[in-house]
C-alpha cells in the first residue's frame, strides 16, 4: 500500500513568522493524523524555524529547490549536504515555476534526484505538460521525456522514497483543476514509465500525487482514483484550516 502524501508547497509566501503563526494554528488540528504523511515546502528563510517547530510532530518539511553539489562558488544556492544538516527530510525538484523562471533543464533535475537520494533526501519529482502541449496531443511524450530524463542513470536500489508530483501548468493557480479522469491517466503514463525505467516493483511502490489547484472541494474526488497518491497543494495550503481540511479529505 502507498501511503498517502498531501504537501503544500507555499512557494514565495511568509515569513518565518507567518510560517510559525500558521503551525500554531495547524499542528494541534491534525494531532492525531496518521493516514497521510504530510509535508510543508516554506522559502529557505523560514525552513529552519519550520523544521523546529515540526519536530516531534506528524508533519515534516522540505526545501523548494537545492543544488546539486555538496558545495562551491554559486552564489544563492543550498546544498543537499546543508539541507541535511538541518534535518531536512524533503526536497521539491523541477518545480514548473523553477523551470521557468530558473531555467532548471531536465538534466539539472536529473542531477539533483541523484543528489538527492545520495544524502537520504525524498525528493519530489515535478513533471508536467503545457497547455499547448496537451492540445497538440503530446502530452504522454512529454510525461515520458520528463521521467525518463529525470531516472536517467537512478538506481531501483536508493530509489524507494522518490515522490512525483503530476502538475500540469495549465492548472497551476489558474483555479481550473485538471479532471480526475485526465490526472488518473497521467499517473498511468508515468507509473508505466517508472517500470519502464525502474521496473514493476518500484513502480508499484512509488507514490505519484497531484498538483493543479487542489482544494478542499475537490481532494476526494481525485483520491478516489487508484493512481493519485496525494496532493502538491499551492494557494490552498497557506491557509491553516483550508489545508487542514484538504488533509482530511474523506
Ligand atoms: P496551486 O495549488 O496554487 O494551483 O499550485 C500548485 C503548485 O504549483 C504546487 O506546487
Amino acid at each position: 500500500m502507498r501511503k498517502p502524501v498531501i504537501a503544500g508547497n507555499w512557494k514565495m509566501y511568509k515569513t518565518p513568522r507567518e510560517s510559525l503563526a500558521f503551525l500554531q494554528v495547524f499542528l494541534p488540528l491534525i494531532e492525531n493524523h496518521t493516514r497521510d504523511e504530510v509535508v510543508l515546502f516554506p522559502t529557505m528563510s523560514s525552513l529552519g524555524y519550520v523544521l523546529e517547530a515540526v519536530e516531534g510532530s506528524n508533519v515534516r518539511a522540505g526545501a523548494q529547490t537545492m543544488h546539486w553539489l555538496n558545495e562551491g562558488p554559486y552564489t544563492g544556492q543550498t546544498s543537499p549536504t546543508m539541507l541535511a544538516s538541518i534535518h531536512c527530510t524533503h526536497v521539491l525538484l523541477g518545480h514548473s515555476e523553477r523551470r521557468i523562471y530558473a531555467n532548471e533543464t531536465d538534466d539539472m533535475v536529473n542531477w539533483k534526484l541523484k543528489a538527492a537520494i545520495a544524502h537520504s533526501l525524498t525528493p519530489v519529482v515535478c513533471v508536467g505538460e503545457t497547455m499547448d502541449k496537451r492540445q497538440s496531443g503530446l502530452t504522454e511524450a512529454v510525461l515520458r521525456w520528463q521521467i525518463s530524463c529525470a531516472l536517467n542513470g537512478v538506481e531501483r536500489e536508493g530509489s524507494q522514497a522518490m515522490i512525483i508530483a503530476y502538475e500540469p501548468i495549465w492548472a497551476i493557480g489558474t483555479g481550473s483543476t485538471a479532471t480526475p479522469a485526465q490526472v488518473e491517466e497521467a499517473h498511468k503514463i508515468i507509473r508505466r514509465e517508472v517500470a519502464e525505467r525502474l521496473g514493476e516493483e518500484r513502480a508499484e511502490s512509488t507514490r505519484i500525487i497531484y498538483g493543479g489547484s487542489v482544494k478542499p472541494e475537490n481532494t476526494a474526488k481525485l483520491m478516489a482514483q487508484p493512481n493519485i497518491d496525494g496532493a502538491l497543494v499551492g494557494g490552498a495550503s497557506l491557509d491553516p484550516e483550508t489545508f487542514c481540511r484538504i488533509v482530511k479529505y474523506a
